[in-house]
């Protein structure tokens, strides 16, 4: 399962899009995929209304998840030539099998289905649980052998370097691997990937780890970390 980040890679168009479909068709005839898509600033622009509306959690998952949709349907678009289609939630997931041995490369939006059912955030209103974790949920319970999420950094590091500039940047710590009970302990103020996924990793059945690779610099990480290579930042269950 590869998923596509929605601020950090489709908001940036296609200068930073494109050579990663390229990536991914070439990786696709030795390795069965199935992408998700994150949804990025038009979904934090809607949170953000209905934040100020004073929308409740579950009104807001359903506001945000039109967007990965959005996503999703550009991606299915961009690949059709290449097999990609886009797939819902419901039958089509259990058809997955089929999709992939006839060829296709499947599609589908990240954000789980919760809607109505999303549970309370621990701070504040937005969803807790949106396309990351969604991702993750559906890795775990189709038996995925990997679980690779494309971002715009190579990984994690103790602080969002987006917000940190000049020297200070250079004495920001990265973490090549670490496991889920670490990361929790460490609480660090800010994550590359949604929170409850350390927890959702601790609890696993079949996921044993997750790497989050920098695939807007380096599109061939694609296929290095399909091949099980080390390539970004590697959380593991503990
Ligand atoms: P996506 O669009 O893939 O969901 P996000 O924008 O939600 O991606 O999350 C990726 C971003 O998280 C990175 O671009 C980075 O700026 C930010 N980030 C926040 N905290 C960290 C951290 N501790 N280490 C690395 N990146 C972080
Ligand atoms: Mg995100």
């Amino acid at each position: 399962v590869i998923k596509i980040g929605g601020q950090s890679i489709m908001d940036r168009g296609a200068k930073a899009l494109l050579p990663i479909l390229e990536a991914l068709i070439e990786a696709k005839d030795k390795h069965k995929i199935l992408l998700m898509t994150g949804g990025g600033t038009r979904a934090r622009h809607v949170y953000n209304i209905g934040v100020d509306l004073g929308m409740p959690t579950g009104v807001l998952s359903k506001l945000g998840d039109k967007v990965s949709w959005q996503n999703a349907e550009m991606l299915s678009v961009l690949l059709a030539k290449h097999g990609g289609v886009k797939i819902g939630h419901g039958d089509n997931l259990e058809q997955l099998t089929m999709f992939c041995r006839l060829g296709y490369m499947p599609i589908t939006y990240g954000i789980p289905p919760y809607g109505f059912f999303e549970h309370p955030a621990e701070q504040g209103s937005i969803p807790p649980h949106r396309t990351d974790c969604g991702a993750f949920l559906l890795a775990e319970n189709i038996g995925a052998r990997s679980l690779i999420f494309l971002k715009d950094e190579k990984g994690l590091y103790d602080q969002d370097p987006k917000k940190i500039s000049g020297p200070e940047r250079d004495k920001l710590k990265y973490f090549s691997r670490i496991s889920a009970r670490e990361l929790i302990e460490l609480d660090l103020d800010d994550l590359i990937i949604e929170r409850p996924i350390l927890t959702l990793l601790q609890r696993a059945k079949c996921l044993k780890e997750l790497q989050i690779i920098n695939a807007l610099r380096h599109p061939e990480h694609i296929s290095a970390a399909l091949e099980g290579e080390h390539v970004g930042t590697i959380i593991y269950k503990e």
